[in-house]
């Protein structure tokens, strides 16, 4: 019989190792604690009218070949809309638009970046520098990127308006607390190696639609046993081996192979404090940081604007996305705020206020719009933080328990917390788990060519 393996988290961590696995042969059971699938990119019923409203709204890029991957495997990749354009707006209303020429990368977001109006030309040719030698730096060293950017002659201006409007946004975190590594990821992977690269994709459905009906056929098709509305509770430890997963309704689970596949404060709470002290591997996961995104969902009654979606610079929104009228009468507007520790200590109330003000500044036709609801929601450990050294914290896919793999965005992937990056986790922890039945496979997507 074909070896069994249990799944605990069904974010896309887990359900990546799940698609992975099962048309290989492994008998799969995924355990997930709540009712329905995608862990973080998932979306709410909102009380008021029975939408599905997404806890924040999602983008990818381009660049993340294995979430692509995932969605055409599971034949969902024809809900992601790419976005050919980027808007930047800036508090006085002016717009630039961003948008590959047909030139090879890096030369296709030349002309874009010349015509950005929140940038003078001197600062444009400082930031250009900036790009130069980051795409020249080698070296595995991952320093502090504010003390960088200070060396290579980026002033605050420049850092807010250039390096900081990218960064927050693709890493959760301001550039005072990012490490080099990943700071140049996001600009030579996202906007200077491929043309398509820097390419935003945006669902043009819920998450909780995107991860759902289809995922879940898919799943079952190929035999994935589900459990929802499950949670493990603690794991059975024998030697070095796991022997079951006892649940929060006490029923034991066991398997051959155990995948964890839940955020890493969770995997500290199934193991017991001596396993957690014996090795470094879990130990270590007590230094990973977490960062807050608040994202703040309004509806109006008319639209705000014809963009899409729009990058704001020099404001408190970061990202605003017009979803349109999505009920008759209710035009509905998200703005999203990444690494959003201004709001601490602030009521729902509060940050409702004055996120709606900008939104009625920055948007003419909003201005004695009648806001008809809105919803603030603050996840408080988004995402871990990509700090200076952070890899020495993040652990590989095969853990030192005989029969345990671990996956989560946290995971050593190379990559920040993304859906790309929990995919790659996913793909990686089956790859490890294949490896150990010797039946060794390249799961893992190469990246844009
Ligand atoms: C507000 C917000 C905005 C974001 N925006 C973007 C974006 O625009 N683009 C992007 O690429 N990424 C974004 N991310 C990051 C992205 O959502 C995550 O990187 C990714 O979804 C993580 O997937 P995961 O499977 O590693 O973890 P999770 O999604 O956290 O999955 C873990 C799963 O484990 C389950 N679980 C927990 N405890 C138990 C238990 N005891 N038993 C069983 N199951 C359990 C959880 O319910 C969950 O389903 C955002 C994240 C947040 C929070």
């Amino acid at each position: 019989m074909q070896p069994s393996v249990l799944i605990i988290g069904g974010g896309l961590a887990g359900l990546a190792a799940a698609q992975a696995l099962a048309p290989r042969g492994l008998r799969v059971t995924l355990l997930e604690a709540r009712t329905r699938l995608g862990g973080r990119a998932s979306s709410f019923n909102d009380a008021a009218t029975g939408q599905l409203v997404d806890t924040c709204q999602h983008v990818s890029m381009g660049c993340c070949t294995n979430l692509t991957h995932f969605c055409k495997t599971i034949g969902i990749d024809h809900l992601m809309q790419p976005q050919p354009c980027m808007y930047f707006m800036t508090p006085d209303r002016r717009v630039s638009r961003f948008r590959a020429d047909r030139w090879p990368a890096p030369l296709h977001l030349l002309r874009s970046f010349a015509g950005a109006h929140y940038l003078t030309l001197g600062e444009k040719m400082r930031a250009a520098w900036g790009l130069i030698q980051l795409k020249r730096h080698t070296g595995d060293e991952d320093p502090p990127f504010q003390a960088w950017l200070d060396r290579h002659g980026q002033t605050q201006r420049v850092i807010d308006r250039f390096w900081g409007l990218v960064l927050v946004s693709a890493l959760n975190e301001t550039p005072d607390r990012i490490g080099l590594r990943y700071a140049r990821k996001v600009f030579v992977d996202g906007f200077m190696t491929h043309p398509r690269g820097f390419e935003i994709e945006i669902p043009s459905v819920p998450l909780g639609r995107l991860y759902g009906d289809e995922l879940i056929h898919w799943l079952n098709d190929r035999q994935v046993e589900l459990k929802l509305a499950q949670g493990a509770k603690t794991f059975l430890l024998q030697g070095n081996s796991i022997t079951g997963i006892q649940l929060r309704n006490e029923q034991v689970l066991t398997a051959d192979f155990y995948l964890s596949a839940t955020p890493f404060d969770r995997l500290l709470d199934f193991l017991p404090d001596d396993a957690v002290d014996r090795h470094s591997y879990f130990g270590n996961l007590k230094n990973l940081e977490t960062s807050p995104i608040t994202s703040v969902h309004c509806w109006f009654d008319r639209g705000a604007s014809d963009l899409p979606h729009v990058v704001l610079v020099d404001c408190l929104g970061q990202w605003v996305f017009h979803r349109g009228e999505t009920l008759p009468g209710e035009w509905y507007v998200q703005v999203v705020v990444s690494a959003a520790r201004q709001f601490r200590g602030l009521g729902r109330e509060e940050v409702e206020r004055q996120v709606v003000a900008e939104l009625r500044r920055l948007f003419p036709r909003l201005a004695d719009a009648k806001l008809l609801r809105a919803r603030v929601v603050t996840e408080h450990a988004a995402t871990f933080s990509a700090v200076p050294g952070v890899d020495r914290w993040r652990p590989r896919q095969e853990s030192p328990i005989d029969n345990l793999f671990v996956a989560g965005d946290w995971t050593n992937t190379g990559w920040p917390a993304t859906m790309e990056g929990a995919v790659r986790s996913g793909y990686l922890a089956a790859e490890a788990l294949l490896a150990r039945l010797g039946r060794p496979e390249k799961l893992v997507q190469a990246d844009l060519a």
